[in-house]
């Protein structure tokens, strides 16, 4: 290609605190009725006071730590003027001067794109239209909910790296704690700016992608863009600077509003807040607040347990189910107290780590998502990682089928049930006894003898055939292994 993508995002994300930025009006994203979390502060009231949130601002700083940005020792509110419906003081309040962090970094795939800043304000309201244009309504529940904005450097150069960048920020968020950062809800959203230039000179006219609900889309989205702002150049002609949004069913970006000019928000401090020392706040005590961070744990997970880089990726994808998978792991470990079955040998630690780590990944997530929730919803889990522990133990000592497994782990999934209660109450135990199995592969034997004779003429398959017969014949409960062994002792 001849022309190289430059991408600079800027996202917002809702925090995750109990009260609003500037009031005690209830931050709940869920509430469904209008206008019932707000107060005469949200609602722009004359001769009212903000306050601002201390939990939100910590919050804002964990993530500049997280990112490794600079902490404003310094910093204060201002007042960003502009006119809309939503907004109804008539100015939002944000910061603009001093951001409470800055120049900071992430990582994706090893690449090193630069944050410039992090910082707060506060959303807005929302409009719903009458479809047929009568009138219109505004909901002012969200209006005054913190809202942290992250501004990037122009260091992305392709849609995945979109990607990437923001579900890896998405992830922080919520490792942190620091934001649900659900696209479809509106707790995050993205805006895309791109242009195209050719190497080494300077950035051309860029584009803003916005309305996006989704870093797939995001991601579609610019690879689209790339694709049309390159014929708009090699036409000859320029990129005009413009709003566009992405249309998922036409598959194509559109033009939402052109730019006429930079609008003048006329910024300036915000006269009724104080400004504020961070070294008031007590760094240490936010600093303490970090945890270990995806990327670390993806890290730490490779080196520990030498699973493949999927199951990983999977693991690591939110903070519980990694949590859970390494409690599982440990009462492994602990064997002599889980299990009274014999403690496997040293060299088959790997083989159970990664038979935890499938039938978590594969099968709980499986169940998960029938009851429509998936892997994030780990915290309403009703099995103990102990008996999920126990549950993986007999597994690995074929006390139960691959079929057996998936009905018992559906039962414990179900009641939190002990395994061992569910196997005897549903009669789930694998036959392995050679003695039991040896009967039931005597009968069949005598009760089809074309097959029988099929296989000793040397159609091998027929033997398949009887071993399915065997398990049919013991309830699916015989160990399908043992039963061919069995099965070729008799015909032999
Ligand atoms: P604005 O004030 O118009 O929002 P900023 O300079 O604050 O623009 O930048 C906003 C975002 O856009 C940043 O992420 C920045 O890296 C990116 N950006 C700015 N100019 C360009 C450009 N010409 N091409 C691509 N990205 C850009
Ligand atoms: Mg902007």
């Amino acid at each position: 290609m001849n022309y190289e993508p430059v991408i600079g995002l800027e996202i917002h994300a809702q925090l995750k605190t109990k009260t609003k930025m500037f009031c005690d009006s209830k931050n709940d994203s869920d509430e469904k009725h209008p206008n019932v979390n707000i107060c005469p502060i949200c609602t722009g009231q004359p001769g009212t006071l903000p306050v601002a949130n201390l939990e939100a601002i910590k919050k804002t700083i964990l993530l500049g730590m997280a990112l490794d940005c600079r902490i404003a020792e310094h910093t204060f509110f201002e007042r960003k003027n502009y006119f809309y419906p939503d907004l109804p003081k008539g100015y939002q309040i944000s910061q603009y001067q001093a951001p409470l962090c800055e120049r900071g970094e992430l990582n994706i795939k090893g690449k090193k794109i630069r944050v410039r800043r992090v910082h707060i304000e506060e959303d807005t309201g929302r409009l719903f239209h009458d479809p047929k244009g009568k009138y219109s309504l505004i909901d002012f529940n969200r209006a005054g909910v913190p809202l942290l904005e992250l501004v990037t450097e122009p260091d992305l150069h392709s849609g995945e790296e979109v990607r990437k960048f923001g579900e890896e920020l998405q992830m922080i968020l919520r490792y942190l704690g620091i934001s649900d950062a659900d696209m479809q809800k509106g707790q995050m959203r993205v805006e895309v700016n791109m242009s195209l230039r050719k190497s080494g000179e300077k950035l051309g006219t860029k584009v803003e992608l916005k309305n996006i609900n989704s870093f797939r889309y995001a991601a579609q989205a610019v690879d689209y863009e790339i694709k049309r702002q390159t014929e708009v150049l090699e036409d000859g002609k320029k990129v005009i600077q413009e709003t566009r949004g992405w249309d998922e069913v036409k598959q194509k970006t559109f033009s939402q509003r052109t730019k006429e000019e930079a609008q003048d928000y006329r910024y300036f401090p915000e006269p009724d807040l104080p400004p504020i020392n961070t070294k008031d706040l007590g760094l240490e005590g936010i600093r303490a607040m970090l945890v270990e961070l995806p990327s670390q744990r993806r890290e730490r997970f490779k080196k520990l347990y030498n699973l493949p880089e999927h199951d990983i990726e999977v693991l690591t994808l939110n903070k519980q189910l990694g949590d859970y998978f390494e409690k599982v792991v440990s009462e492994l470990n602990a064997w002599d107290k889980l299990s009274h079955l014999k403690k496997p040998p040293k060299e088959h630690e790997e083989k159970l780590i990664k038979l935890a780590a499938n039938y978590l990944i594969t099968e709980l997530a499986k169940l998960l998502y029938e009851r429509g929730t998936g892997l994030e919803e780990m915290d309403y889990i009703k099995i103990t990682p102990e008996n999920f522990a126990e549950f993986i133990a007999r597994i690995y000592h074929q006390e139960v089928s691959s079929s057996g497994a998936q009905a018992l782990l559906k039962e414990m999934f179900e009641t939190g049930e002990d395994p061992s209660v569910i196997i005897e109450k549903k009669d789930l135990a694998q036959v392995s006894d050679a003695e039991e199995l040896a009967q039931a592969a005597q009968e069949v034997i005598a009760e089809n003898p074309k097959p029988v004779e099929d296989y000793r003429k040397g159609k091998k398959e027929s033997l398949q055939f009887l071993v399915g017969l065997v398990m049919k014949k013991t309830k699916g409960k015989a160990n399908p292994q043992v039963a061919r062994e069995i099965l070729e002792k008799e015909l032999s």
